[in-house]
């Protein structure tokens, strides 16, 4: 999206309003649809194995993957440019150009997380704290790269009933959470419960409770390095959950959050005092 390594370009970005130059610092964009023209790069990553079994229900509910389903409508946001990539294809679709070339990836797995390569997380991981937002899907909890970034098990309680659940917004303020009121329902879900086993979120903006009783930490924020996490938890292959508007709005919302905001300079190592010492 932006060229700001190369450029050291410092920017005021808020997706939802347009970024704006830092006025005085950098004068490089010479009109408003310039500006208004950045588009923030998404890749949805699906591991796409339950889909692809002809017999089996995700098949039904997700013909063309879960992937498929995000893709199509993040692809309908002016702001956003959608691929996909998926376990089998070269690299999971992972290429060194697609990762770098990301704003923020989508990561959905399930029953093949130990096939991802562990240079293909390495690769993601690297980008993640270099700035590359990052949002994991439902059981994506168990994935590699979820795991490595959280440094903790990330396990929980889970019962398939296809029962109630009630997310609750825990920070109305937060952008996340912005265009809903205090709860969204879905009808018929995987219930996942706690413990979940996760660092303390930086931001915890949705709590689940479900219709059997257990409550959830469902909307969960962290920083990484210079990249933005974002967990959220609904989603699973046999329900529709993915074409549920308020899901997929708050999927919307975590993409425009999550976006790099690269103008921070890091350095480290030895260095000469600002000031006179003594
Ligand atoms: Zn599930």
């Amino acid at each position: 999206m932006f060229n700001i390594k190369k450029e050291m370009d410092i920017r005021i970005c808020n997706k939802t309003s347009g970024c704006l130059p830092n006025v005085g610092y950098n004068n490089k964009y010479q009109s408003r649809e310039d500006i208004m023209s950045d588009i923030i790069q998404v890749t949805v990553w699906n591991e796409f194995r339950h889909e692809r079994d002809p017999n089996g229900e995700p098949a039904k509910v997700y013909p063309k993957g879960m992937h498929a389903v995000i893709a199509e409508y993040l692809s309908k946001q002016p702001d956003m440019k959608v691929r996909t990539a998926v376990l089998d294809d070269p690299e999971h679709g992972l290429i060194e150009d697609v990762v770098n070339s990301t704003d923020v990836l989508i990561w959905w797995g399930h029953i093949a997380h130990h096939e991802v390569k562990d240079e293909i997380v390495d690769r993601v991981h690297n980008r993640v704290l270099g700035g590359m937002g990052l949002i994991v899907l439902h059981s994506g909890h168990f994935s590699k790269i979820f795991r490595r970034l959280m440094g903790t098990t990330c396990n929980l309680k889970w019962r398939e009933a296809a029962e109630k659940e009630r997310l609750w917004i825990v920070d109305p303020a937060h952008p996340i959470t912005q265009g809903f009121g205090e709860y969204i329902e879905l009808p018929n879900t995987e219930m996942y419960g706690e413990h979940f086993d996760i660092p303390q979120p930086d931001d915890l903006v949705f709590i689940s409770w479900f219709q059997g009783g257990e409550v959830f930490r469902s909307g969960c924020c962290w920083h990484r390095g210079k990249g933005k996490i974002f967990y959220f938890r609904p989603g699973h292959e046999t329900y529709p959950i993915y074409y549920d508007e308020n899901v997929m709005k708050v999927i919307t919302n975590a993409v425009r959050w999550a976006v790099p905001v690269e103008n921070a300079v890091k350095e480290f190592g030895n260095r000469a005092p600002l000031e006179k010492l003594g």
